[in-house]
């Protein structure tokens, strides 16, 4: 287990996540397979917003029960609360700074079975 903090582009946006960073995931919804990140799942105890919610815009359609957040300022999807699981938050693991990727075991959520 090990603390990663990760940011937006522009900063305005920065959170830590304490996980073992082992594997990632793609979603091939509707919205995730435009926006083509790599996400990880963590609980929400760890996960923490280390700055100001007012920079977040939160994006959210069909049963709305999913919330995508994104930086107001330079628009970097940083992390979401996922439909299937609300209780969690997915992020985006390009986002977490000092983090080796190169050892992910990358899998596949079938969103699109919900879309
Ligand atoms: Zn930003």
């Amino acid at each position: 287990m090990k603390t990663y903090r990760g940011q937006c582009h522009c900063g305005k946006v920065q959170f830590e996540v304490t996980t073992v960073l082992d594997r990632g995931d793609r979603c091939n919804c509707s919205f995730c397979s435009r926006r083509g990140a790599i996400m990880h799942s963590v609980t929400a105890d760890r996960f923490k917003l280390l700055t100001d919610e007012a920079f977040l815009t939160l994006y959210q359609f069909h049963t709305q029960t999913a919330k995508h957040y994104f930086c107001n300022v330079c628009g970097i999807y940083t992390f979401h609360r996922p439909r299937i699981a609300p209780e969690k938050y997915r992020i985006n693991v390009a986002c977490l700074e000092a983090a080796d990727l190169t050892h992910l075991k990358i899998g596949l959520v079938n969103g699109a079975a919900y879309d």
